[in-house]
């Protein structure tokens, strides 16, 4: 018999709903394998008493004959969403021990839906990163090693890196990240997993930790597609407590996934085909070229010509943000206070920041600061708006082409932990795919695509018109039947 674990979203919902097993029973395999697994650090908090209580309120609504759409589903929820009663940090020493005194609205959605949670899952303080390795609770380690023999333990990628790292070890069926640049998608790439971005606008950012809020968006990671539609449906919504909320009905992904994208328009920038890149990347975009082909879509080839500047664009635009964001920290509001024993307020805001945030929270502080000082605005933040309406224009420009778009995720495999943590610009290098669909608001998808020489994967990532998930939805499940993509990390933890 299929361990439980192995399980994904809709094996769950539907074994469920057949009564196979009881969402105790899930609920119990689940929380044993996260015990299981610490060594991946994965999670922050465990919360196993959450995931039971919901277990056994799906199996007794089931035998009340009610039935809701993730009723037996447990999940795992990034540490930026607020979890009322539950520690919520954002990976940062400065909320330590800060419990929400309400829900965010997208885990509402999610409990609502009748998913449990089975834990905070580690990420980037902040969000900032692309590793992992600005938590202050010890980064995440990889499921996945290369297959050299060396065990070098690997990034799961950043800054969902818990999340991406909890599918792929098949320590939670699906789980919440949120992309303000690249965050959902990149990590997982790195872990061979699913994970769509939706349009900025479609899952509400009440209750999520903010970093950068004109880019924030929540969205799932689970270990395929129709698992993600499944998770998108129950967290999206119109939200009247997030001013940039979309007043939308949310449409019903799932059940309208199709993998028939015969005729769809499917455009390759040609800017993403950039020096530097290793040939394996390359060769897995022709790959995935060919699979749509084979799905009967056809190529064109389109130009987006201001792609290059859009990573600095978002090293000024997302540390702009979040210094202003961030600004709430201050040791009164929530979590950690040092007293310095002398001085004020301000000395004690210095103490508290100075001690509370990593370092890279503060190079982004300092960074945003910066461009938004008065001397350097104009030079700055308000060039890099400039340019990030531009990238939105190129897209614009290319949706009259083509349907959708096809790139790489990332430029390169999982890297080794360490590998990138002094070198902040190369680390900022892995973002290059990801950051424009995230300035132009854009909907984008990774799915797993295959593995590179040392047997690590590799993601390619598809990008839609604002609005149109649907359409993303459908091409990563015609791209999903053509790549058979099976392949899991060896058991280790
Ligand atoms: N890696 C990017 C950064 O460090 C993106 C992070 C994100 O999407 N939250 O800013």
């Amino acid at each position: 018999m299929t361990a439980l674990t192995d399980l994904g979203v809709a094996a769950i919902r539907d074994g469920f709903r057949a009564g196979s097993f009881s969402a105790r029973e899930v609920a119990d395999s689940f929380n044993e394998a996260v015990a299981k697994a610490r060594a991946l650090n994965a999670f922050i908090v465990e919360t196993p008493e959450h995931a039971i209580a919901a277990a056994e309120q799906a199996d007794r609504d089931r035998s009340d004959g009610l039935l809701k759409p993730l009723s037996g589903v447990p999940i795992g929820m990034k540490d930026l969403f607020a979890t009322r009663d539950i520690q919520t940090t954002a990976a940062s020493g400065i909320l330590k021990h800060f419990e929400p005194a309400y829900e965010s609205t997208v885990s509402a959605k999610l409990f609502a839906a009748g998913a449990g949670m089975l834990g905070k899952l580690n990420m980037d303080q902040f969000a900032m990163g692309s590793s992992n390795e600005t938590s202050a609770y010890g980064n995440v380690i990889s499921p996945w090693r290369r297959n050299d023999g060396g065990n070098a333990p690997l990034t799961p990628g950043g800054s969902s890196g818990g999340s991406a790292a909890a599918v792929a070890a098949r320590i939670a069926p699906a789980v919440t990240g949120t992309d303000t640049g690249g965050s959902i998608r990149q990590p997982a790439a790195f872990t061979g997993i699913t994970g769509i971005k939706p349009t900025y606008g479609r899952c509400s950012r009440w209750g999520i930790v903010a970093f950068a809020s004109s880019l924030d968006q929540a969205g799932p990671m689970a270990r395929d597609v129709r698992d993600c539609a499944i998770m998108l449906e129950a967290m999206a919504g119109f939200d009247p407590m997030d001013s940039t909320s979309l007043d939308l009905p949310v449409p019903n992904w799932e059940a309208a996934l199709s993998s028939d994208i015969r005729g769809k328009r499917i455009g390759i920038p040609k800017e993403y085909r950039i020096d530097g890149v290793p040939p394996e990347i390359d060769a897995v975009w022709e790959q995935g070229i060919g699979w749509m082909k084979d799905a009967g879509a056809e190529i064109v080839e389109v130009s987006l010509p201001h792609t290059r500047y859009a990573l600095p664009a978002y090293y000024i635009i997302a540390p702009a943000e979040a210094s202003s964001n961030l600004a709430r920290y201050d040791g009164v509001r929530y979590g950690k206070r040092v007293d310095p024993g002398q001085g004020g307020l301000a000395e004690m805001y210095e103490a508290t920041r100075s001690s509370g945030f990593g370092a890279e929270v503060k190079r982004r502080i300092m960074i945003g600061t910066y461009v938004l000082s008065a001397g350097f605005y104009d030079a700055y933040f308000n060039q890099a708006q400039k340019v990030r309406a531009l990238i939105a224009r190129d897209f614009q420009q290319a949706w009259e082409k083509c349907d959708l778009l096809l790139a790489p995720t990332t430029p390169s495999a999982a890297f080794g932990l360490g590998e990138k943590s002094d070198d902040p610009i190369a680390m900022y290098l892995n973002d290059v795919f990801a950051v424009p669909a995230s300035l132009a608001g854009l909907p984008a998808m990774s799915v797993p695509a295959g593995l590179d020489s040392k047997g690590l994967p590799l993601g390619l990532q598809i990008i839609g018109r604002p609005l149109d998930e649907q359409g993303v939805l459908n091409a990563g499940l015609a791209f999903e039947e053509r790549a058979g993509f099976t392949a899991r990390p060896e058991a280790w933890w």
